[in-house]
């Protein structure tokens, strides 16, 4: 060990001690965040990039802490798998977006589809397509307008278990998207082998597309192969993290379907959402 070993040692041991005080108290924090009303779901418009209608909307959770302000997903959703509170978290996400959805269906005559992130973790629990058959008539929303994002990592636990799962979900009327496709190391077979119905393209190859340091080409490549095999198998495809014109060009002219992004629009509360959708409607 070096001299300078033990004073780098223990400044990592500090910051490492530092993170973990954080998590521990974060995990403790969440445990009261669905009772205590800091949960809040925003809505992002997904489009149909041919018809241009609002086709899908994605939920996406939101926890605002009285402290520690708002605290991004990629930071509690993994605390909420590991300590066990994404089960009724996610119960709560799946209901208030079945919910939402309905009332903009009939209040406002919208024809769309609501998609709601499922965990791996709550997908692989055994009660889960009940879940989502309770979320379903609770809402009175048609299984058809409810779609469920799961990653890649998700259909690849498992077979037995995963083929049941979705299977049940299929049976229900429930429509399976892939998301951050592109990203995992799976096979493609389970595409061919599983009822999903849609691949979602992660954000990182849309903004590679236009980005002279990395390497467009390899974007462009995957983007066309994997639109060619969702052709094939008769998947649809979404472009998600659509930030230009000038990405939105390319997208289209790979051939995706449907485009998500801040060019469009940024994840808006329900009000929001609300609004641009009565704005929508002819008088
Ligand atoms: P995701 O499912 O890949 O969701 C897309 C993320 O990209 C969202 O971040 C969204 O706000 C962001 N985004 C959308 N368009 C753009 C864009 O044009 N540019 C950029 N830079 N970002 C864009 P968010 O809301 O922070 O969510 C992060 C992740 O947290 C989600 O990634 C998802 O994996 C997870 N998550 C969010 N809500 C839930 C939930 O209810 N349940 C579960 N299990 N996971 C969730
Ligand atoms: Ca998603
Ligand atoms: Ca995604
Ligand atoms: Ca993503």
């Amino acid at each position: 060990i070096k001299r300078t070993g033990r004073n780098g040692v223990r400044r990592f041991d500090a910051a490492l001690d530092a993170e973990l005080e954080r998590t521990v108290l974060l995990t403790r924090e969440f445990q009261f965040a669905l009772a205590r009303e800091q949960l809040t779901l925003v809505f992002q418009p997904i489009y149909h990039l041919e018809t241009g209608e609002m086709g899908k909307v994605e939920a996406l959770l939101r926890w605002t802490h009285p402290e520690f302000g708002m605290v991004s997903p990629a930071v509690f959703i993994p605390i909420a798998e590991s300590s066990g509170q994404i089960m009724p978290v996610g119960r709560w996400v799946l209901e208030r977006a079945c919910v939402q959805a309905r009332c903009w269906r009939e209040d406002y005559g919208w024809a769309g589809t609501v998609t709601v992130n499922v965990s791996s973790v709550q997908f692989a629990q055994p009660g889960f397509v009940d879940e989502v058959k309770a979320a379903l008539l609770l809402s009175g929303l048609p299984a058809h307008k409810l779609e469920l994002e799961l990653t890649e990592g998700a259909v690849m636990q498992d077979p037995a278990l995963v083929q049941a799962a979705l299977r049940g979900l299929r049976r229900l009327g429930v429509e399976i998207t892939i998301d951050d496709f592109g990203t995992g190391y799976s096979s493609l077979a389970y595409l061919r082998d599983l009822p999903i119905g849609c691949v979602k393209i992660d954000r990182s190859f849309i903004e590679d597309i236009a980005s002279p340091r990395r390497a467009p080409q390899y974007a462009v490549a995957l983007i066309t192969a994997i639109v060619g095999i969702a052709r094939t198998l008769d998947l649809q495809v979404v472009a998600e993290g659509v930030e230009t014109a000038g990405q939105l060009e390319a997208v289209r002219s790979f051939g995706c379907d449907f485009g998500q992004g801040y060019y469009f629009a940024r994840p808006l509360d329900a009000a929001s959402l609300t609004e641009l959708l009565d704005r929508g409607q002819p008088e």
